[in-house]
């Protein structure tokens, strides 16, 4: 903690971000700074709208004091879930709230410019549709289906996002919103916004996406882990013994996407008859009964789960929750997946290990995005930003 006369709003207001109400007394205890300078920083953050009293707290005899809190709607920030076909885009309060979104195809391949101008032109309807002004965005964030180097928001060898590898997305977003602004990988924000809102105590949880590709985002001791180059979790090319002869479209032999990806598991149903091209068609097969797709969604899950086995030996984790748009075929990959990984673990490990269906569903993407962005925008440097 700082000396008090260091001690400015942005650094008393960390003290109020989780959004419970607090009075100046338990601040200035909390702090260790004066009943004075807590009434001077709170008069500052009051007149940026970021925090208001609320409530009244259990009065000891007296005047009941009044209690302080984050204002959660004072701003907000963009969350962009973007995907290989198509992009969720949310405006969320600061405490995560959803105040609109939308769900539109958008084609990944067409290349950084096409995108981000599209989300550009989105984000600005939806501030419009929501009745705020820009000024009242205070950060965004990106996640893009491809590794990317956090630090600088640009991806590095994206796979599937021809024209992409290397581009300052920060930079082009900035050409419009001069306000903060967080990319990263589809997964980890996927696993964020799971356990933002199905596993709160969870510390240690692995979040399974099954789509176009193969991916994972790992939450170990409570925290994202995106490794040194940003690609931890990338299962996709890990070779497996079922996929031998079977060439990726990375250039290697026997990945686990070029198996059990949605991509390979059409092909081979198309291959004995079945008319399905996208993921949502094999999806609604998988539901009407269909025999062979049960056991070609059923057989990924196992592949799946030939490489988790390994992970669940060096993260051991305590929820394995599968999403992504593969998940939608209900039990049958989860029955795959466990079927393979309780075999196969030890029983101790396999003994305290759920694994479940994602239960943020199709928002993760969104309200993983969403933390992302606010934990930045309601840092010291982001509340300073802001002009407190
Ligand atoms: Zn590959």
């Amino acid at each position: 903690m700082k000396i008090a006369g260091g001690f400015g709003a942005s650094e008393l207001f960390q003290f109020l971000r989780d959004g419970e109400p607090r009075t100046r007394a338990e601040l200035a205890q909390l702090t260790g700074l004066a009943r004075s300078t807590i009434s001077l920083r709170i008069d500052e953050l009051l007149e940026h709208g970021l925090v208001t009293p609320v409530g009244e707290a259990v009065s000891t005899g007296g005047r009941p004091p009044a209690q302080i809190a984050l204002n959660p709607g004072a701003r907000v920030v963009v969350a962009a879930d973007l995907g290989a076909t198509h992009g969720r885009v949310a405006i969320t309060d600061l405490s995560g709230t959803v105040l609109r979104s939308v769900f539109e195809d958008l084609v990944i391949d067409n290349g950084p410019e096409v995108v981000l101008d599209w989300l550009v032109l989105t984000i600005n309807r939806l501030m419009v549709e929501c009745d705020r002004p820009i000024s009242d965005l205070v950060a965004v964030g990106i996640g893009l289906p491809g590794p990317v180097e956090h630090e600088s928001g640009r991806p590095t060898n994206p796979p599937i996002m021809p024209g992409w590898d290397g581009y300052d997305v920060p930079a082009h977003m900035r050409r419009t919103f001069s306000v903060p602004i967080l990319v990263d990988n589809d997964v980890n924000i996927m696993a964020l916004g799971e356990r933002a809102m199905g596993w709160p105590d969870a510390d240690n949880i692995i979040f399974v996406k099954v789509s176009t590709g193969i991916g994972l985002g790992i939450i170990g001791g409570g925290v994202l882990q995106r490794g040194a180059q940003g690609i931890a979790g990338d299962i996709g090319h890990v070779k497996i013994p079922r996929g031998a002869g079977v060439v990726c479209k990375c250039g290697n032999e026997g990945c686990l996407e070029a198996i059990a990806g949605s991509p390979a598991i059409i092909a081979d149903l198309r291959g004995i008859g079945r008319d399905i091209t996208t993921v949502a068609e094999l999806v609604a097969l998988v539901k009407s009964g269909d025999t062979s797709a049960i056991q070609a969604v059923r057989q990924a899950g196992r592949d799946i789960g030939e490489v988790l086995t390994v992970c669940v030996s060096i993260i051991n984790p305590s929820v394995i929750t599968i999403g992504g748009a593969l998940a939608q075929a209900g039990e049958h990959i989860i029955a795959g997946v466990r079927e393979v990984v309780y075999s196969r673990s030890t029983p101790f490990a396999a003994e305290h290990l759920s694994i479940v269906q994602s239960r943020a569903g199709e928002m993760a993407g969104v309200a993983g995005a969403s933390i992302m962005a606010i934990e930045r925008a309601l840092s010291p440097e982001g509340i300073e930003g802001i002009g407190a």
